[in-house]
């Protein structure tokens, strides 16, 4: 049975993976911020407790001290997903530095300690699996995201040096890019864009978030979650260092 460590796996599309990964018989280890009852409630409806193939852990992932101690205490990782993410929307000018070294530190630089932390065990065993949730935002840029779009094109950069690497270990590693998926992230930005435009909500859905989106609807969680488990399988063997996008044509254009 394969183990998974999902950050930021107790909410929206971390929480999508960690349910798939167990329906496809996989082991999950997650970790989070926050409140974790809920998560652990969706997590045992999809399989029980007491079967022990699921944990969640409080884990802040920016604190390198509560990071390093849970990074240590890892065994056994056959598939690593970087999910855990923070956004931040305002102009340059406005950013706030707190906000800029926060969201490097969890949208980027994780992922870069917790690959070296389960890479000696794929190592070793000749088989492994990272996938790096980054965004069509690593891909092409949007206004007032600056700390975002450098951290998601940055965790781009990480994905290719990291897959030519390990390529001849039996290991792979991509990026997933989506577009807007509804999750509590993104309802958080709905606000801030409202207040960084000037415009009403309805306008920030329709003329902002799903302008660019020519499929005109939000990305489901479950479509992410369907390629990060096909991406676990023995057919995507071949896919490595690849910028793999779920954003319903986007950056098509
Ligand atoms: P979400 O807010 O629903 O989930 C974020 C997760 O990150 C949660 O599990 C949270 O506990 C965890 N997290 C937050 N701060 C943390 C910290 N300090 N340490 C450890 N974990 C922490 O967000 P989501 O929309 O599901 O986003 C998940 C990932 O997908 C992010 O990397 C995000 O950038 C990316 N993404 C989201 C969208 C979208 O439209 N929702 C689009 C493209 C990419």
């Amino acid at each position: 049975m394969k183990t998974a460590l999902i950050t930021g796996g107790t909410s929206g599309i971390g929480l999508g993976i960690a349910k798939q990964y167990l329906s496809a018989g996989m082991r999950v280890v997650v970790f989070g911020v926050g409140d974790l009852e809920a998560p652990k409630r969706e997590l045992n409806a999809v399989s029980p407790q007491h079967e022990q193939r699921w944990s969640v852990a409080q884990v802040d992932l920016i604190d390198p001290i509560a990071r390093d101690k849970a990074l240590g205490n890892l065994q056994g990782i056959d598939v690593l997903v970087n999910c855990a993410g923070i956004q931040h929307v305002s102009p340059v000018q406005d950013f706030p530095a707190d906000k800029w070294e926060a969201i490097i530190s969890l949208n980027l630089s994780a992922a870069f300690y917790t690959s070296q932390a389960v890479l000696p065990h794929m190592l070793d065993q000749g088989w492994g699996r990272v996938i790096n949730i980054a965004s069509a935002h690593g891909l092409v840029a949007s206004p007032f995201k600056s700390a975002y779009i450098a951290a998601k094109h940055g965790i781009i950069g990480l994905t290719k040096t990291l897959a030519l690497e390990v390529a001849e270990q039996g290991i792979t590693v991509n990026a997933i890019c989506p577009g807007y998926v509804r999750t509590p992230l993104v309802e958080g930005q709905i606000d801030d864009q409202m207040a960084a435009h000037g415009i009403p909500r309805e306008n920030v859905i329709q003329d902002i978030m799903l302008a660019p989106q020519p499929t005109k609807r939000f990305v489901e969680i479950d479509e992410v979650a369907a390629l990060a488990t096909f991406l676990t399988t023995s057919g995507a063997a071949s896919i490595t260092g690849a910028e793999l996008k779920v954003d319903g044509g986007w950056t098509a254009r």
